[in-house]
């Protein structure tokens, strides 16, 4: 392994988080990725979540948290729409490591008054409607899964899409006061996969049918061959968004909702 970086002190009371940002970002290059997510364990102090959704990605993340024992925690946004295989690759791979993967629900009254105004699948009405949905389902799942955290790991990786070009393996997300992780930045999809077969990570069935990025059951299609990988997500709307908001600004989105809701 190249070096490891010195334990700091919690993100939140780190004079320089950007410069801890870029020297693990430096360093990461040229390490693995069990190497990767041990050497951000180790500099980052505090809390560290890892949010999955159980995608070809995440697993690989999760099978290098979890088969090296790191002091990470394991969070899963439970939409209330995730398909059957879903579920299916959660239970596995609980059973696979012996560790509990903890869901964070939607809030319940905030679904109640979602489902009131737009019905149960209002969010195909449009753009709007639909961030509605993301925002109760996701964001501010999100948001509760992400509080007191000092960094939040996800598989996020740069070529898959151009919202996704500039990523890095750490960076400062400024709202929410805390290091993004993205150990797969410089990764491919077939990467990842190559992972997974060598050890043996179970994965969702659904990637072997066409659908490469799966999230709710409702807002996501295969693919065919060629076409991008985030095509399967939201298929339907005009503007060509692949994103639910996750990967956003947290405070524009609240802010944006707020909006909305003072409209309607
Ligand atoms: Fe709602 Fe679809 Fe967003 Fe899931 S992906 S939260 S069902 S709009």
């Amino acid at each position: 392994m190249s070096a490891v970086l010195a334990p700091t002190a919690r993100l939140t009371e780190a004079k320089e988080p950007s410069a801890l940002a870029r020297r693990l970002s430096a360093t990461a290059v040229s390490l693995d990725l069990f190497e990767r997510l041990a050497a951000a364990r180790a500099a980052i102090g505090g809390t560290l979540v890892f949010t999955t959704s159980f995608g070809l990605e995440d697993q690989a993340i999760g099978h290098a948290i979890l088969s090296q024992r790191l002091d990470v925690e394991l969070v899963t946004l439970d939409t209330g729409r995730l398909f059957p295989e879903t579920h299916d690759v959660w239970a596995e791979t609980e059973r696979r490591y012996g560790r509990r993967i903890r869901a964070i629900v939607p809030d319940r009254r905030e679904l109640e008054t979602l489902i009131e105004r737009q019905g149960s699948d209002g969010f195909r009405a449009s753009v709007d409607a639909r961030r509605a949905c993301c925002h109760v389902r996701k964001v501010t799942p999100l948001n509760r899964a992400l509080a007191g955290a000092d960094a939040w790991i996800t598989g996020l990786r740069a070529d898959q899409s151009e919202h996704r070009a500039d990523v890095a393996f750490a960076s400062v997300d400024g709202a929410r006061g805390l290091i993004k992780i993205n150990p797969l930045f410089d990764w491919t999809r077939e990467r990842a996969a190559d992972f997974t077969r060598e050890y043996g990570v179970p994965v969702n069935a659904l990637h072997e049918r066409g659908f490469l990025s799966i999230g709710c059951a409702p807002c996501t299609r295969a693919v065919a061959p060629g076409e991008p990988e985030r095509a399967g997500r939201w298929w339907w709307e005009s503007e060509g968004k692949t994103e639910c908001g996750l990967h956003a600004n947290p405070l524009h989105l609240a802010a944006r909702a707020a909006h909305k809701a003072a409209q309607s």
